[in-house]
């Protein structure tokens, strides 16, 4: 078996990581905010490192970072672009591999493939996207949805916890925040950014740890992703009636936070009953008055579902939100479920994830068909152009942690995969 990226660029690759690693270390631990200097220092890094690639090497108006490798063909199809990337930011207290591999892992994919074959065909982008995490903002996939026309008005203005906004955080790193008045013309909701659409774009492939525990359960190296999981996030009040702690009888209370424990534990366990992809948290749980000698009058938590197969979230959301309105009438309490955001899975395409298959045998793996239950930039850019995405293990299943960790060997297998699937998609 002959890779096309020989097993020395491991040792660079896992060089690279750890340098970026340190890149953006707070006293806490390691944080690159989109528009920090921190963040400002790995985007210099990563460009010399383009650079000496023979990328040409620019910024967008959000702070995307690009280099391009030219294509040698002309005309309309010849121009497309095959672009590959991840993200550079992280969430706070993070750890090396989220998104910095997929930007790494693909750079050093297409620096040999044009150190050792010479320019593409097609052009190749390596896309290092700003704004992945909504770790300082409360906006999420800035980068991406800019470049493909998804942002909405008003998006500028929110505001990290020092109160400074998206768009004053931009000015001060030396960007001009854009105007966003939200008239479109179109007649549509308003949107903005670049509109980079399938007339420029060809595909898009991005390398991600997994960040959970199947692949390395699985006992192989490489994941191919079927899809990006859909997700609903919901807010659930439930009302019942303070009072004091000594003098209420059990039988006469109507404790919120009891009525709210036993509805967890129902939700949890209704939930295990569905497939196994299916996957609900609560991880905000607020209770009123919060005083250790009043019985709780009011507890609000939060809902997190998810499941990769549209027909499936949508029974699961019913079931749910079925399961917490019927218990309004119980007992004097009262629950109110409000929903706050919803996304629809969104498949990968399957001519692509065929690709990366067959890539991956070539370079000796067997691979795992499986989906994400994390989002990722990839399925910003599926509304616009086809994507494939490739996991590697994460180390006892754990990220957005400073615990998080993948084997040099897995990460360069990884990008070994993208180089065998951008071979056969630009050259
Ligand atoms: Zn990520």
């Amino acid at each position: 078996m002959v890779r096309i990226l020989p097993r020395e660029n491991e040792a660079k690759l896992e060089g690279r990581l750890l340098e970026l690693g340190s890149v953006g270390l707070t006293p806490s631990g390691l944080w690159r905010a989109p528009f920090t200097p921190g963040y400002e220092r790995a985007v210099t890094l990563v460009s010399g490192w383009m650079r000496d690639a023979g990328l040409d090497v620019r910024r967008d108006t959000v702070g995307n970072l690009i280099g391009r490798a030219g294509g040698r063909e002309q005309g309309p199809d010849g121009g497309r672009v095959v672009a590959v990337g991840s993200h550079l930011d992280t969430v706070r207290d993070a750890g090396r591999y989220d998104g910095a591999l997929g930007v790494l892992g693909g750079l050093l994919a297409v620096s040999h493939l044009v150190e050792t074959k010479g320019p593409p065909a097609r052009p190749i982008e390596v896309i290092a996207f700003t704004g992945e995490e909504s770790s300082r903002f409360p906006v999420s996939f800035l980068g991406s949805r800019w470049m493909t026309g998804s942002i909405e008005p008003g998006e500028f203005a929110a505001v990290d916890d020092q109160g400074m906004s998206l768009g004053e955080a931009m000015a001060d790193s030396g960007f001009e925040p854009p105007v966003v008045d939200g008239a479109d013309g179109a007649g549509g909701a308003p949107r903005a950014g670049t509109s980079r659409g399938s007339s420029d774009l060809d595909a898009y492939l991005e390398l991600h740890i997994e960040q959970g525990p199947v692949l390395e359960d699985s006992g192989r190296s490489i994941g191919v992703v079927s899809s990006i999981v859909g997700q609903c996030e919901a807010a659930v009040t439930v009302r019942g009636r303070a009072g004091h702690a000594g003098t209420v009888p059990m039988r006469m209370r109507r404790d919120a936070l009891v009525a709210a424990v036993q509805l967890i534990g129902a939700m949890n366990r209704e939930t295990a009953r569905f497939r196994d992809t299916t996957v609900f948290t609560v991880g905000k749980l607020a209770v009123r008055p919060g005083s250790s000698n009043v019985i709780p009058g009011e507890v609000s938590f939060t809902v997190d579902l998810r499941d990769p197969g549209r027909d499936d979230l949508v029974r699961a959301y019913r079931c749910l939100r079925n399961m917490v309105e019927a218990t309004s009438s119980a007992d004097g309490i009262e629950v109110a479920w409000q929903d706050l955001f919803w996304s629809d899975p969104v498949p990968c395409d399957s001519g692509l994830a065929a690709l990366l298959a067959r890539s991956a045998r070539a370079v000796g793996e067997d691979p795992l068909t499986l989906p994400s239950g994390a989002g990722h930039d990839a399925q910003i850019l599926a509304g616009v152009t086809r994507v494939g995405m490739v996991f590697v293990p994460s180390a006892g299943g754990r990220s957005h942690c400073p615990e998080e960790y993948t084997t040099s060997h897995h990460c360069y297998l990884g990008a070994a995969v993208l180089a065998e699937a951008l071979r056969e998609l630009a050259y």
